[in-house]
């Protein structure tokens, strides 16, 4: 018998028993062990609960073990996150000068951003002037956590970028290095809501690179996982969760055949991996559009190696590079021992499209373009490696990037608990989706809202748009604004007429099988923690009443995960193409999320 049971047996003998007395006792179980769900579970941990966390990989860290060398901002940007570097007390080593500007590959042809205002000036203004637009579009909103506040605004949710951008007659050359920075950092522009990119870059309005891009953790970004899984006692890996049944007394979660228990649930898992997850009582028709059809950007990675670098040499080529010519957004890491990384972004639609190759085949493409203007580029090649984070069936995409209608339609939905369950992940954030700081930041709002829940509070479901008070608020904008909407679509009277657009179908199935196996393995993997303290969640002892459908991949319990999983294994993507550096240096390519 439980020393907790002896005590609440006391507690009700002497007319004492409450929710408070009991609270030591109170378990949730933390869904995901992606950055989110770590935060859940180490802040549900720390205010006394009883955590569970499930993952369904041998790894922790989710995506975030995944683009190993994010940049991080400073705390002025990014505080939520320098909390946790600070707490954990991890290093951080600033970022290089030459990633705070990007740079541009002009049919092969390097341009810093000052090359590009001689030398090609019609371009350079170009840039300059959709800047311009852009900041205009972006200050029309007041309140980035309310985007679509008039009905004006509510209007652009219908507008995709690309026909935004089409209304600007930008010369072809800045139109597709407009393009290419926009689908690298979200998704094609003609599947991205231009109210969502009006708010993003609302929300970094002011907010200089400097500021955004201040440093990098040492030892890539997934060293803030391993810090988080240091503390956190109770995680099994190798359970991917199945199903989630809830009534008034508990929730049950099932992995595979074994079931779990707790009074709280959060769920910190991409509405991909959502989609495959059974719950009982079932999600109501929004919550099921929103998982189906919430468009997140896709976005691959190759890193191509070479023995030398083999573009000019007086250039300076490093940082990030957006080509012109079909290759991307190009990230090239300092050369080692006369060696040389170029990760290449595939994003958007030039993503999708690769799908149907192989991972070779998808190479030699990528190689064919770059021998155009490199025609050393083949001799030196030495070899490659691969991440498709579109395909991933635990992501789905790279990050969330609201399509057209959809902010409008799921605007703050998962912010919202569902009776004992309560929701985290980047695209639960408002300010920050596709970010760290926002994944930090929803680990941190679930577990208070489990909180909440336990003391009785309830959740109003959010408003999407304000309707009625959106005429007014209209009017009021265009007051302020004076002409603003009109001229931003030529003069048109577009404020009135929304360009019609048709919500993006969901991204295309591969058209060809999975590629053939990367010569990569997974990326690095998180140490799960050695088998802690008894798990307190019991296994239900009744299966729930809809059995998964799916096998589970294992039913491996915290004993059995391997306390180092693959941990010995070499990391390809940490490893220098050469010979590693005596110092940790930044070995795999950053796709640095400029916001
Ligand atoms: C290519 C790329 C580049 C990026 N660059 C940057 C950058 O430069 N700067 C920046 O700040 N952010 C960047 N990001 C974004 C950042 O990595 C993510 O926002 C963040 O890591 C998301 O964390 P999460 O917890 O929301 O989701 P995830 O990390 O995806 O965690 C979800 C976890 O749930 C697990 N899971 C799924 N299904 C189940 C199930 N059924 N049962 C149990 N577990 C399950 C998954 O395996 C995963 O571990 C980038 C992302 C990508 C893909």
């Amino acid at each position: 018998m439980s020393v907790g049971w002896l005590r609440a047996c006391a507690l009700v003998m002497l007319g004492l028993f409450s929710v408070t007395a009991l609270a030591k006792d109170k378990t949730a179980i933390v869904i995901g062990g992606g950055l989110s769900g770590l935060t859940a579970a180490y802040e549900l941990q720390n205010k006394g609960w009883q955590v569970t966390l499930l993952e369904a990989k041998p790894s922790l860290g989710g995506r975030s073990g995944m683009a190993t060398s994010e940049w991080i901002g400073n705390d002025k940007t990014q505080p939520v996150l320098n909390k946790y570097v600070s707490t954990f007390k991890l290093s951080t080593t600033p970022a290089p000068e030459f990633v705070r500007t990007p740079g541009y590959l002009i049919d092969g042809e390097y341009f810093s951003a000052a090359d590009l205002a001689t030398r090609q000036p019609a371009t350079a203004d170009a840039l300059k002037r959709y800047q311009k637009t852009l900041d205009d579009l972006a200050r029309s909103i007041d309140d980035p956590q309310s985007p679509a506040a008039t009905s004006t605004l509510h209007a652009l949710d219908q507008i995709n970028v690309s026909s935004w951008l089409d209304k600007q007659n930008l010369p072809a050359t800045a139109r597709q290095l407009i393009n290419q920075d926009i689908r690298t950092h979200y998704d094609e522009p003609s599947r991205l809501s231009l109210l969502y990119f009006a708010q993003q870059n609302r929300v970094y309005r002011g907010v200089s690179d400097r500021d955004l891009r201040a440093s990098r953790l040492v030892g890539g970004s997934q060293v803030l996982a391993q810090a988080f899984v240091k503390q956190i006692k109770t995680i099994k890996t190798n359970s991917p969760v199945s199903a989630i049944t809830q009534d008034k007394d508990g929730v049950t979660v099932k992995v595979g055949s074994v079931g779990y228990q707790a009074d709280y649930v959060v769920l910190a898992v991409p509405l991909r991996a959502l989609n495959k997850i059974a719950l009982t009582p079932a999600l109501d028709a929004q919550h099921l559009a929103a998982i189906k059809g919430t468009n997140y950007g896709w976005r691959d990675q190759i890193m191509l190696k070479f023995k030398t670098p083999v573009w000019e040499s007086k250039a300076r080529m490093s940082g990030e590079i957006y080509s012109n010519a079909g290759l991307g957004m190009l990230w090239i890491e300092p050369a080692l021992k006369g060696g040389a990384n170029v990760v290449i972004n595939l994003s958007g639609d030039n993503a999708r499209v690769m799908q149907a190759f192989g991972d070779k085949q998808m190479v030699d493409q990528v190689l064919i373009r770059l021998h155009a203007f490199y025609p050393q580029a083949r001799g030196s090649f030495t070899g490659y490696e691969i991440r498709r984070y579109s395909t991933d069936p635990s992501m789905g995409g790279a990050y969330l990037a609201y399509g057209p209608g959809q902010i409008s339609k799921f605007w703050r939905l998962w912010e919202r608990p569902l009776q004992r369950v309560t929701f985290a992940g980047e695209h639960t954030d408002t300010l920050y989706p596709g970010t760290l700081e926002g994944a930090l930041r929803t680990g941190q709002r679930a577990a208070s809202q489990v909180e909440d829940l336990a003391a009785g509070k309830s959740f109003e479901p959010a408003k999407v748009v304000p309707a009625a008070a959106a005429a007014g608020a209209a009017g009021a904008v265009a007051a302020k604004k004076g002409n603003f909407f009109t001229n931003l679509f030529g003069g048109s009277d577009d404020e009135k007429k929304p360009e019609p657009v048709k919500a993006p179908e969901p991204a295309p199935a591969p058209a060809a099988p999975a590629p053939a196996p990367a010569p990569a393995p997974a990326p690095a993997p998180v140490e799960a923690p050695k088998p802690a303290a008894p798990v307190k969640t019991e296994p239900a002892k009744k299966a729930p009443a809809k059995p998964a459908a799916k096998k589970p991949a294992a039913k491996t319990d915290a004993k059995k995960a391997p306390a180092k999983p693959a941990a010995k294994k070499a990391e390809p993507a940490k490893k220098p193409a050469t010979k590693p550096a005596a110092t940790p240096a930044p070995a795999a390519g950053t796709d640095s999320k400029a916001q």
